[in-house]
């Protein structure tokens, strides 16, 4: 029950400001709840705050300021304050970062108002035009029908905002009034319902009951690409609606979401909210605020919006649940998964981790009776899974500049005429991705990072993946001065698309790599437009590998199967494994049988046998009972420490400090590893080093790093943070 304070009661309000503690106000005019969303004075500045307890006093009260104005949004609900205290706790993070999190609404709390927006007019375009207001059009074509306000507008198209005035007098842009953050429309349970197979009903029984119950619980949904484990769990979406609460569905990338909107129309008559890092600010502000409110059904989104403030959330799907792009490596270090277990834990609601290739930590959940598991074992309809054979690339020397196999481009050439599709997967951006001296040895490094810089020909720039700095090819050496000398080596995707046009002149071909998208829906219109035949040949990064639904698509080459198992990573493996099932999931998903060939110079290699014979579960098994040897996730747990600071000797000198005085992580049996370069030792000219935390799978690890850290005072521009299960290890 959440209490209520009246008029001038001392009340402690949490800011989002990044102070290590929250700050005594006075009970505004009208009184407030706890949970209060409120707008405080801080110094000069007004700053956003929830009211968070009763205040702490101890102090001279008549110095203590008011709470400036109580904000309209729904009170933060004591789950949601659970949910963000356990949260930090588990991850280390500070309690206004977790606040932060959960209040990233644009204009939170302001009146609910008519506003002016704009879209899309009727009159047709002039033939010349200017730069500007071509960009103007083209945000909005982009959004196709979606309205803006003025300034959001301007701000995208990066014009002023009398460019959209000029628009609107010529009638190419109308202006109107909206009224702002309608409800979402209701979703219907019934709207239209597939027939299920038995084992596909089977599932879908076990996931309803789960959700009618109200109750916690975890199902690892596991079931081969095609095999219909959206179509199941999308069952558990609507057993959630009829139960009147809502539903949370987190994909792994935003370019997947246009075709799953699309999908939840078909199935219940209506388009979700969505939530990422495409959605214009007014939609966001729109789907906080509702769902809030209760008037959005079901949320589509991105790892954040977990902290969306749900009022009665009853199911979390996490699709796709082995990516890594759950794993938040900036800010707040969280694995949306583990977030989503810890959520409907507090919620009373369920969870349902969908994958073909579930990560190591759920399967060995779901060994320690902690997850449920439910497996669709066949392909919906005729499908059938692609065979997988190796190429021996030791049988098969190519000339230099050259991956193409002669047996793969055979099999390409046979799928040119038989009027199918061709993807070749190659998981490395750019052109090439060193470029070296051929006078001197000099590779081209970044500046501010310890990264070598990969050349993409299409932009014609050098571009460091760490921290995206770009700059031109240079004519000559940076080291040597030699002219002319400089060579692109190895392999990136544009690289492979000019051998590819080489070998098959007359195919069309296209390159899926996230830097050649100007936005996420040019991204997915050229998606559409393979899924219906705009291609002979697809070259792709990882983002192909992700659920993607090519028809017409019956081979998968993989360029370099060896890729991801050099490095030291432990989860290499891991990765490895589902990446190449992932991709070669791709083939063969209508009625055409596929076939998928790993190019590989050692085919003998377990985990390349384990990914051409497809047994998982022996995969499983061993990958199993390495880890536990080593004691590492999941059989053990593990915390990351990154250091970083612009002065390099200062931050090992640092690191040494903290690795001499372990004494808090001792008492729980844990070992310290380090200090040592990071695996990536400068990023944007910060110096990194890490130590590595191993303790036994039940100890008390964050508490006792808590004190351990908190020994050491950092210098001013140090930074500090803790990942907890670190990706690499
Ligand atoms: P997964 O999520 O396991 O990859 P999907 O749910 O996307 O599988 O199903 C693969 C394809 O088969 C989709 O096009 C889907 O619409 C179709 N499909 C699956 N189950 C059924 C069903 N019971 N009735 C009709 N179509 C189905
Ligand atoms: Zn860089």
């Amino acid at each position: 029950m959440p209490g209520f304070f009246d008029e001038g009661d001392l009340i402690s309000v949490l800011t989002t400001q990044p102070l290590d503690r929250t700050l005594d106000y006075k009970a505004p005019e009208g009184g407030c709840f706890q949970g209060a969303f409120v707008e405080v004075p801080l110094g000069p500045r007004k700053v956003l705050g929830v009211v968070w307890s009763e205040g702490e006093g101890g102090y001279d009260l008549a110095k203590v300021r008011s709470v400036i104005r109580v904000l309209d949004a729904a009170p933060m609900r004591e789950e949601m304050r659970q949910f963000l205290l356990r949260a930090a706790e588990y991850t280390l993070t500070p309690m206004p970062a977790m606040l932060r999190l959960a209040t990233r609404s644009p204009g939170l709390g302001d009146p609910p108002s008519m506003r002016i927006v704009y879209r899309r007019g009727t009159t047709e375009a002039p033939d010349r035009w200017t730069d500007a207001r071509r960009k103007v059009m083209a945000v909005l074509d982009d959004y196709g029908g979606l309205a803006f306000t003025l300034g959001e507008l301007a701000e995208m198209a990066g014009v002023s905002t009398t460019v959209v005035k000029g628009l609107v007098k010529q009638g190419v842009v109308a202006e109107e009034q909206s009224p702002r953050d309608t409800a979402y429309p209701r979703l219907d349970p019934d709207a239209s319902r597939q027939a299920l197979t038995d084992e596909q009903q089977a599932a879908a029984d076990v996931l309803t009951a789960g959700v009618a119950s109200r109750s916690y619980g975890t199902t690892l949904l596991k079931g081969v690409t095609g095999s219909g484990k959206t179509e199941v769990y999308l069952e558990a979406v609507a057993a959630c609606l009829r139960a009147g609460r809502q539903a949370l569905v987190l994909l792994p990338e935003i370019a997947l979401t246009a075709g799953f909107l699309n999908r939840v129309e078909d199935r219940f008559g209506a388009r979700p909210a969505e939530w990422h890092s495409g959605v214009t600010m007014t939609e966001r502000r729109r789907a906080w605020r509702m769902v809030g409110e209760g008037g959005a059904d079901l949320v589509v989104g991105a790892r954040s919006a977990l902290f969306l403030p749900f009022r009665d959330l009853g199911l979390i799907v996490v699709d796709e649940e082995h990516d890594t792009s759950y794993k938040q490596e900036d800010g707040v270090l969280y694995n949306a998964r583990d977030m989503a277990v810890l959520r409907a834990s507090i919620e009373n609601a369920q969870v349902v981790l969908a994958s073909a290739t579930p990560s190591l930590e759920s399967w060995a959940n779901v060994e320690a009776g902690k997850y449920a598991r439910l497996t669709l074992t066949t392909r919906f309809g005729e499908a059938v899974l692609p065979e997988m054979r190796a190429i021996d690339m030791r049988n098969e020397p190519l000339p230099s500049n050259r991956w193409i196999s002669d047996t793969l481009a055979r099999e390409v050439r046979a799928r040119i005429e038989a009027r199918e599709q061709s993807l070749l997967f190659l998981n490395r951006r750019g052109y090439a991705p060193v470029t070296i001296c051929r006078a001197c040895g000099h590779q081209i490094g970044c500046d501010h990072c310890d990264a070598r810089m990969v050349e993409h020909r299409f932009q014609k720039r050098l571009v460091c993946h760490q921290c995206g700095e770009t700059k031109p090819i240079p004519a000559k050496c940076p080291s040597c001065e030699a002219e002319d000398r400089l060579a692109p080596v190895g392999p990136g995707v544009e690289r492979l698309a000019e051998e590819v046009a080489a070998l098959f002149p007359d195919a069309r071909v296209s390159v899926l790599s996230s830097d050649l998208f100007g936005s996420a829906r040019a991204l997915k219109a050229r998606i559409e437009e393979i899924a219906e035949g705009g291609a002979d040949i697809v070259i792709g990064t990882q983002i192909v590998a992700k659920g993607h639904n090519f028809p017409l698509l019956t081979l998968v080459g993989v360029i370099d199967a060896d890729l991801g198992l050099q490095g030291s990573d432990l989860r290499a493996a891991e990765r490895t494994f589902q990446l190449m099932r992932q991709v070669s999931g791709r083939a063969g998903r209508a009625e055409r049988p596929g076939l998928a060939l790993l190019q590989t110079f050692q085919p003998e290699h377990p985990v390349i046998r384990a990914i051409l014979s497809g047994d998982e579960e022996e995969f499983w098994r061993t990958e199993a009972a390495e880890r536990r040897h080593a004691g590492v996730p999941p059989y053990g747990r593990m915390a990351g420490i990154v250091l970083s600071s612009t002065d390099i000797q200062q931050v090992f000198d640092v690191g040494k400090a903290l690795a001499a005085r372990t004494e808090p992580l001792r008492r729980i049996g844990a070992q310290v590893y380090g200090p040592a370069a990071a695996p990536i030792a400068r990023i944007r000219g910060r110096h990194r080093v890490r130590l590595l935390v191993k303790a036994d799978k039940g100890a008390p690890l964050q508490p006792a790093l808590a004190r351990w850290i908190a020994q050491i005072k950092l210098p001013g521009d140090f930074r500090l943070s803790v990942d907890i299960d670190p990706q690499t290890f």
